[in-house]
Order: structure tokens, then C-alpha cells, then sequence
């Protein structure tokens, strides 16, 4: 935000809501409270890039939201946290009952440890899991946990979100005068839940393609497509590849229970976990055969 400040090509508003849009022939009128008062705007197109419950995305996505595509996710900071061994480690956990989904710890620069957990929402509310009660749960009795967050304090409250992601390969993130950028547009990773990243890239991609617009004067679904065609091709056809593995993995716990114990003995089964989770695919890799390669390369 700073950064954003400082740029004189920007106007930051704070304190400011959407409300509504309306998107007509001659271009997009928003709605905005701003400080309290109901402001009006007008936009030739917009890239929209707010978050989880997007104002705009459910007119593009036409559908409700569907639970299976929703991780409900709670995070907090903790200090004194035992380290694992002698390396501080990003460590992920597949617990029996935070499947599908994952609990972490995760080191940071100050001491602290980031600790969080996320399920898909359509189990939560199937099971009714409490999650701040199950993480408390965890870390109080779980054998692997238990001794680590002996002495440890919680330093920071926990706080939730929830996350959209998608399963299919071929979204559709635009219409005519509207590109969706980041979580507006589910485009987090749906295995390792991370968001920042594809945000990122969606933007940029969602920027260049603004520039192509203005330039063409032209903001119609179709010329604004490419948009869609871009991000499946960068980010979401990816997404396909790593579900069917991580599927395949998780649909059974002696699947990758069979892949954890065998992780520390043979290198080839230690780079395709690394690789499944850190590595980015390409669609055409299946057909090239790039795939194994991926798979496969030493990672670890
Ligand atoms: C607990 C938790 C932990 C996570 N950890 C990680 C991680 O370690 N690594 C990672 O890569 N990802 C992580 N993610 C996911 C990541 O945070 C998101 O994917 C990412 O922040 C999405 O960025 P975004 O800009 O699209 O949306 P957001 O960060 O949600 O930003 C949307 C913005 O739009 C504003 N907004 C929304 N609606 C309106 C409105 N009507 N009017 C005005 N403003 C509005 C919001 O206030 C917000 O500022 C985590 C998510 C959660 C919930």
C-alpha cells in the first residue's frame, strides 16, 4: 500500500466500499461508499480484485459458489515452538481428519512460527468441524505435536478466511468490461492453498490486457477472452495436473502414508512429493512428455 501511494499514476482509496456496478454500452458505473457518503464512478473496464467474495465474480461465474471450491482456512503466530531437527523447515501436515486440506507451521524471519490449518468448506460443514477447536486439539494432544508446542505461546490471535479455488482447467474470468484478478477469480493453487503468487500473475496478465483493450478500444466479452485464454494457459491448466495427483494420493490414507514412509529411502519418491507440490506444470507437458521430467528431477 505504501508503494501504491506513492505512485503518481495512482489514486488510492481507503475507507471505501463497493457497493454495486452496473455495466452498460458506454462503459462501467460503480457504486462506492467513500468515507460514508454513496459516490458514483465511471470506468471504461475494471479489473476486479476483491478477494474471496467478489462483487463481480458471481456474474461471471453464473453459478453459486460451491462449497467444494471453498477452503474455510485460520491462521495465528506462536513463539517458542520446538524446532523439528536441525533445519527450520516449512513443515506440512496431512492429519486423517483435516483431510482434504492441511495443518503448518511455518518459520519466519523473526522467530515466530506461522501455524494454521484449512479444509474445503463442503467437509466442514459435512462434519461440522470447529476449526480453531480441532487446531487447539492438534497441538495440544496430537503425538508429533504435543512435546513442540509445550512451551509455546500463542502470540498473535487467530484469524480465518476463507479461500476460493477452482478445479476446472477452464474457468471463465472476464466478460465485457470486467477481468477477475486473484481470489475474485479463484485462482488460488488448489492443492497448497497458495494465493499470493497466481494474484500476482493474474494482475499482470489482467493489466497487459487492459493495455490491449484501451489501445483496440474495444472491451467486448470476446476481445477481452484472451484474458481467460491466457490465464488457463499460465496458471489454471496446471491446477488440473497436481489435483489428479494429489486425488490419487489423498483418496486413500495407506497411499500416501506408503509415500511418507518411503520418502527418506529412495530420492525418486522424495523429488515427486517435492516436486508435486512446488513445481509449476504446463499443460503441454503431458503431451511432450515433460511431465516425467518434472516429476522427476532432483529437487531434494
Ligand atoms: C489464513 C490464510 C493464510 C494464507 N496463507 C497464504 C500463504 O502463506 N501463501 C499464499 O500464497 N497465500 C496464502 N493465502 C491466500 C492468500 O492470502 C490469498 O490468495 C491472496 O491474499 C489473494 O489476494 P487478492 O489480492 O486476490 O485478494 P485479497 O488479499 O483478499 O484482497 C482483496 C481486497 O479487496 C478489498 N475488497 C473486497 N471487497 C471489497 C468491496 N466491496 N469494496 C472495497 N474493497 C473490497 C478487501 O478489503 C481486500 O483489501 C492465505 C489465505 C488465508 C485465508
Amino acid at each position: 500500500m505504501q508503494q501504491v501511494r506513492q505512485r503518481p499514476e495512482a489514486i488510492l482509496w481507503e475507507n471505501s466500499k463497493l457497493e454495486d456496478y452496473n455495466v452498460t454500452e458506454e462503459g462501467v458505473t460503480l457504486q462506492i461508499v467513500k468515507e460514508g457518503q454513496l459516490i458514483q464512478i465511471s470506468a471504461k473496464m475494471i479489473i476486479a480484485a476483491d478477494g474471496a467474495r467478489s462483487v463481480f465474480r458471481k456474474n461471471i461465474f453464473r453459478r453459486p459458489i460451491d462449497r467444494k471450491q471453498m477452503a474455510a482456512v485460520i491462521r495465528t503466530y506462536y513463539k517458542d515452538v520446538k524446532p523439528s531437527g536441525k533445519c527450520n523447515m516449512f513443515e506440512l501436515y496431512i492429519f486423517e481428519n483435516v483431510m482434504p486440506g492441511y495443518f503448518w507451521i511455518f518459520p519466519m524471519a523473526d522467530g515466530t512460527y506461522n501455524v494454521g490449518l484449512g479444509i474445503t468448506s463442503d467437509v466442514i460443514q459435512s462434519k461440522r468441524i470447529n476449526l480453531r477447536k480441532l487446531m487447539d486439539e492438534l497441538i495440544i494432544h496430537h503425538p508429533l505435536l504435543k512435546d513442540r508446542f509445550g512451551n509455546a505461546t500463542r502470540v498473535h490471535p487467530i484469524g480465518g478466511a476463507e479461500l476460493p479455488f477452482l478445479t476446472e482447467s477452464e474457468p471463465k474470468l472476464s466478460d465485457k468490461r470486467i477481468l477477475l484478478a486473484g481470489d475474485a477469480g479463484s485462482l488460488a493453487d488448489p492443492v497448497s492453498g497458495e494465493g499470493i503468487g497466481p494474484g500476482i500473475v493474474s494482475g499482470k496478465y489482467a493489466a497487459l490486457t487492459a493495455v490491449q483493450a484501451l489501445k483496440a478500444n474495444d472491451f467486448s466479452a470476446s476481445f477481452l477472452q484472451k484474458y481467460d485464454v491466457t490465464i488457463h494457459d499460465k496458471i489454471t491448466r496446471a491446477y488440473a495436473i497436481r489435483i489428479s495427483l494429489f486425488d490419487w494420493f489423498t483418496k486413500y490414507p495407506w497411499r500416501i502414508n506408503t509415500l511418507i514412509r518411503l520418502y527418506p529411502k529412495i530420492r525418486w519418491i522424495r523429488n515427486l512429493l517435492a516436486n508435486m507440490i512446488f513445481t509449476s506444470f504446463r499443460f503441454s507437458d503431458i503431451k511432450s512428455l515433460m511431465i516425467f521430467k518434472k516429476l522427476f528431477k532432483n529437487n531434494v
